[in-house]
Parts: structure tokens; C-alpha cells; sequence
């Protein structure tokens, strides 16, 4: 496959790099000319605040919290919202960079946006935590909007924090406003199928990529790298769809069982041994890194970023990579990993059933309906289906991997929208 080389960028690969790299080679070969590019380059708005909060034992801490608006060509920006003490600015922006062209790519009405406050979730009480997220909701309640900017959870933020969030929102505005974020617990107006929604993303993606490559489901094995919320549900609906999964992982080690890997049992192993695999007797115990190198037709990295780094690269065997997870291979493994003709449904394609379905969880509150599960996954199903076939098509019109045909259908649809509305 026609591969062009990136810009040389520095050893050390961080978020805003990968993300750039691609953006870069995906421009060129769309021939994007220099002001377009200077536009979908910059973030559109970058907030950061002061956020004082009270703790437990009287004293007063200062948190710094971040939201960045990549994007709003294509209508309110969307992104979640991250609590982790690494949080700074530049990975906040490259992460709202990502959910432009994750939103762009499924064709869903979103610009992209990320938010986060450098903390650490792990030590702090509920009290605490819920002081946090509803000033740093004030403090951005004039960004947000269901019309302006729609958050979401991310890493050390869920359902909870969103209830937070929504209920703080509402009062700003003196009615309840429950399209202002999604992954709201059901009984908030959060959608059926939201839990499920990414892993079974990643298991349309697979099938759909499995049908070019003429893989067999019922004769295909797949290596699933973590197992928490997405790896779990595409390892239970690929293996619900014939598909054997030998190894599984997680932060506790990789387990293998070449008879397949009955992952309900895992599931329910997980659920009551402190959401880890520790122990996990089913399966023989192997070394976590060595999942990534295992003779199988598909791997689906879904625990974390750049594991598939250009040193392991070489050493993989599968012939079809999955990431379910944001960023698992580095943008130096590509070009490796594309020479060795490995098929990569890459993350902004592959993991974007998660948006989707928020998505809906905001179409649903707006029209103030409630869709059956069925209806979700029929929807997402299809809209994840059509984004794959789209992007093959242009790898194959360009000649590129799918990663760079999923940035050219991306950057595409947004130049074209930002030409059409124009500006200054
Ligand atoms: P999670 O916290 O539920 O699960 C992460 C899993 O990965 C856990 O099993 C953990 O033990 C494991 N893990 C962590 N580090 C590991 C390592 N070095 N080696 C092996 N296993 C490791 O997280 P999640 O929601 O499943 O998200 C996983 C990835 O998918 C992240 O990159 C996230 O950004 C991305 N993602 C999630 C969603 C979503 O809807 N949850 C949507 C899009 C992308």
C-alpha cells in the first residue's frame, strides 16, 4: 500500500504528535490547501480555570481544569470529561482534535471537544469529587450547552459525575436541561445500549473488515487486550457471533485458552474479584505484553494508548488490528505495521459506537422519547457499518491504510463544511 512518511517528529510520542502526524498526511493527500489547514490545525476556543474547592479536612485546594473546543464547524462540540492527575493542556487538546474527526467519520452532527482537571479521583472522598465537578460545571456553564458544547465521561469520570454535572447545569439555566451532557444514568435520560455501545462498535468493525479480508468469523480467532467496558462487550458479541477468543487481558496479565475463552464466566469473574482478571484459572497465564504478539486472525487492542509501539510492531501476527482503544499504536508502528499488509480499523473509526449512541442519547432527550435498546443498536449498527464501508472505499481510491482513509473522510467532510459556511 502507498504510504507516505510523516513529518519527522520528535523520539517521544505523545497524543498531540500521533494525532497531528496523521492529520498531516491526510491534508497532503487531500491536497488541503494552507488556510483551511491553519483552521482545522488550531483548537477554536481554549478555557482554563482556577477551581478552589473545600476538602474534607478544611483546607482549601486550587485544581486547575481545562476545556478545549477543537471544532464547532459541524455543529456543538462533544467530548468527555477527564479526571486524572497527568491532565494538561496539551493532551486535553489533541484528545478534542480526536473527537472532531472521530465525530466527522461516523457522520454524526458534532464538533469535537475535551475536558479534564488535573486530579486524582482515587484519593479524593464522594464529597469531594462532587464539590469539583459542580464548580468546574460553573465555572464552564457558559461553554456548555446543548447547542454549544455537550460533555460526556471520560477516564475517572462516569454516570455519577454526569448526574452531577446535569443537575448543576440545569440550576445555572432555572429548568432541568438534560441534553446538556450524555452518559447519564438511565434514569436521567441516559440511553439503552450506551454501556455496551462502543465494544459492539468494535465488533460491527470487526465482522465488517473480517468480509473484505474473506476471514471466517466461525473459523477466526481474535486476542482481546483489556478487558474492562469495551473489551469485555466485543470479546462477549464476537464470540457471541462465532468468533473464538483465545487470550484475554488485562492490567493483571494475559490468560489464554486455545479452546476459547467463555467470556460470560470471565465477565462474571471480573465482576467479583475487584474488576480485575487476577487469578482467572480457566485459561493458562501468560505475560500481559505477549497478547499483542499471538498467531490469531484479529487483534483488538482495547485497554490504553501507544502498546503498539514501532519496537513490537514487527512481532505481530494477526492480520487484522481493532483498536477499540483511543491511541494504542503509535504513529512511527503505521507505516510497520502497513508494510507487513496488516488491515488496522483504526481507533477514530472503529471505537466510535461510543459517540454514536451518545448521540442518540441527546436526539432522545431533545425530542424527550425514549428508544428501545433494539432501536439503538439497529441505528448504531448501521451508521458504524456505512462509516467502515466509506472509509474502505477511499483507502482503496488512495491507495492508503485505513487509518489515513479514516482522517481523509474526516478532514474531507469538515473543510468542506467550513468552505461552505465560510468566514471573516
Ligand atoms: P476501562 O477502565 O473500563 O478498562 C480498561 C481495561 O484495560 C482494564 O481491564 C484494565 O485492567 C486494562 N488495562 C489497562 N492498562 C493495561 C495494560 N497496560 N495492559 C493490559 N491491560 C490494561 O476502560 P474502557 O472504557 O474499556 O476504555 C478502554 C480504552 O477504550 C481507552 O483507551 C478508552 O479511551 C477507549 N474508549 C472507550 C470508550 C468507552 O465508551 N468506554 C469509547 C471510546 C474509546
Amino acid at each position: 500500500m502507498g504510504y507516505i512518511e510523516p513529518a519527522p517528529l520528535k523520539d517521544r510520542e505523545n497524543p498531540f504528535e500521533a494525532m497531528m502526524s496523521r492529520f498531516q498526511i491526510a491534508s497532503q493527500l487531500l491536497g488541503l490547501d494552507d488556510e483551511v489547514y491553519n483552521v482545522l490545525k488550531n483548537p477554536a476556543k481554549q478555557v482554563i480555570v482556577s477551581i478552589p474547592i473545600t476538602m474534607d479536612d478544611g483546607s482549601i485546594r486550587v485544581f486547575e481544569g481545562y476545556r478545549v473546543i477543537h471544532s464547532n464547524i459541524l455543529g456543538p462540540s462533544k467530548g468527555g470529561i477527564r479526571f486524572d492527575k497527568r491532565v494538561n493542556l496539551d493532551e486535553v487538546k489533541a484528545l478534542a482534535a480526536w473527537m472532531t474527526w472521530k465525530c466527522a467519520v461516523v457522520d454524526i452532527p458534532y464538533g469535537g471537544a475535551k475536558g479534564g482537571v488535573c486530579c486524582n479521583p482515587r484519593e479524593m472522598s464522594r464529597g469531594e469529587m462532587e464539590r469539583l465537578v459542580r464548580a468546574y460545571t460553573t465555572s464552564l456553564h457558559e461553554i456548555f450547552g446543548p447547542d454549544k458544547d455537550i460533555p460526556a465521561p471520560d477516564m475517572g469520570t462516569g454516570p455519577r459525575e454526569m448526574a452531577w454535572l446535569m443537575d448543576e447545569y440545569s440550576r445555572s439555566q432555572g429548568m432541568t436541561v438534560n441534553s446538556v451532557v450524555t452518559g447519564k444514568p438511565l434514569v436521567l435520560g441516559g440511553s439503552l445500549g450506551r454501556t455496551e455501545a462502543t465494544g459492539r462498535g468494535v465488533m460491527v468493525s470487526a465482522l465488517a473488515a473480517m468480509e473484505k479480508l474473506k476471514i471466517n468469523p466461525y473459523r477466526a480467532t481474535c486476542a482481546v487486550q483489556g478487558f474492562g467496558n469495551v473489551g469485555s462487550w466485543a470479546a462477549l458479541l464476537l464470540a457471541e457471533r462465532g468468533v473464538k477468543v483465545v487470550p484475554i487481558s488485562d492490567i493483571s496479565g494475559a490468560y489464554y485458552n486455545e479452546k476459547g475463552i467463555d467470556i460470560k464466566k470471565a465477565i462474571e469473574y471480573r465482576d467479583n474479584n475487584n474488576g480485575i482478571l487476577e487469578g482467572y484459572t480457566d485459561a493458562e497465564y501468560m505475560d500481559g505484553d505477549d497478547i499483542l504478539f499471538m498467531a490469531v486472525d484479529v487483534l483488538v487492542p482495547a485497554a490504553t494508548e501507544d502498546v503498539i509501539t514501532a519496537s513490537k510492531a514487527d512481532s505481530i501476527k494477526a492480520r487484522l488490528i481493532v483498536e477499540g482503544a483511543n491511541g494504542p499504536t503509535s504513529s512511527k508502528a503505521d507505516k510497520i505495521i502497513a508494510e507487513m499488509g496488516i488491515m488496522v480499523a483504526p481507533d477514530i473509526l472503529a471505537n466510535a459506537g461510543g459517540v454514536t449512541v451518545s448521540y442518540f442519547e441527546w436526539v432522545q432527550n431533545r425530542l424527550g422519547y425514549k428508544w428501545t435498546e433494539e432501536r439503538v443498536n439497529r441505528r448504531s449498527d448501521r451508521i458504524m457499518k456505512d462509516a467502515f464501508d466509506k472509509v474502505y472505499k477511499v483507502s482503496v481510491q488512495y491507495n492508503v491504510p485505513m487509518r489515513i482513509a479514516a482522517y481523509i473522510v474526516a478532514i474531507d467532510k469538515v473543510a468542506k463544511t467550513y468552505k461552505y459556511r465560510g468566514g471573516f
